[in-house]
């Protein structure tokens, strides 16, 4: 293995994405790790590695229950405990896997010797397709999930700022109309949902066109498997995305794209660095190409 690889496959070495939405810290690659850092949303995207930075982190999503997306849940709960942080992070998991979640928590626990009397189960909360839930400790944001296709019951999702905009009708009021409508009852604000960050998890490149609106977020988050012609058919075999059904659905929608960035993540691991940079380079559509950032 190149050194090029060697440092790719370092899944405690982050890759940092800026954006308008929030940063992103992570890192994700197939079968190895992913995990996706957002501290201004308080949101973590699986734990397929656990890094401490994670810790202070009080929301985390779960997408599916793959290893490599999954297996550090307790070690962050854990390292929360070890640092003396009291509250609890809220663990959201896909309802079809949440009691299976705690099964393997509670085996996880009993094997590390903890006594039955003394075991706890962190907060874990099942998360329905197209449900909005304002995340717990963060009022000010929603969560929807939606189903993808993969290998297993997988989700993406959603996270949207929300706030109260006065209605355009009361504009141009001066601050004492307006406090007098409140007094006379009158409903002067409007809800507004505003999505910041969708995230796919692992699918197959179909979900995306299935879950257009994802496209309306300021910041998408989708796996990219597979680059090479060849592995095109693997990429529907295996439930994840070959960069051509990315390339597919961006020049469906066309100006329907209204992300600021589109994070290409999850390769495989048999690719290099410099390989990955260049399929993408030469597949995505020049319209696209400012949008495009490789999370590598
Ligand atoms: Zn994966
Ligand atoms: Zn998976």
């Amino acid at each position: 293995m190149s050194t090029e690889n060697r440092y790719i496959h370092n899944a405690l070495k982050q890759v940092h994405v800026e954006t308008s939405a929030t940063s992103v810290s992570g890192f994700s690659i197939s079968g190895l790790a992913t995990y996706l850092q957002m501290p201004e949303l308080d949101f973590c995207v699986d734990l397929g590695e656990c890094p401490l930075s994670a810790t202070s982190i009080n929301h985390v999503f779960l997408t599916h229950a793959h290893g490599d997306h999954a297996r550090c849940l307790m070690r962050h709960h854990s390292l929360r405990k070890m640092m003396g942080v009291e509250r609890d992070s809220v663990y959201y998991v896909p309802e079809c896997i949440a009691e299976r979640a705690k099964d393997w928590i509670r085996a996880e626990a009993l094997f590390e010797g903890v006594p039955e009397n003394k075991f706890r189960l962190p907060t874990i909360v099942p998360v329905c397709a197209n449900e909005l839930q304002f995340l717990e400790h963060r009022k000010d944001l929603a969560l929807e999930a939606f189903d993808v296709k993969h290998s297993i019951p997988a989700m993406g999702g959603t996270i949207y700022h929300y706030k109260k905009k006065l209605k355009d009708e009361f504009l141009q009021k001066t601050p004492a109309e307006l406090i007098e409508l409140r007094q006379n009852k009158v409903e002067i604000t409007r809800e507004v949902y505003d999505p910041l960050v969708s995230f796919m998890g692992d699918c197959m490149g179909e979900s995306l066109l299935d879950n257009y609106r994802v496209f309306q977020s300021k910041v998408l988050i989708t796996e990219c498997t597979f680059l090479s012609p060849e592995d095109e058919s693997m990429s529907v075999k295996k439930g994840h995305s070959h960069i051509n059904d990315i390339v597919r659905a961006l020049n469906e929608l066309g100006d329907g794209v209204k992300c600021e960035k589109i994070v290409l993540s999850h390769f495989s691991m048999k690719y290099s660095d410099r390989y990955i940079r260049d399929v993408i380079a030469k597949s995505i559509p020049e319209q696209f190409k400012e949008k495009i950032v490789v999370l590598l």
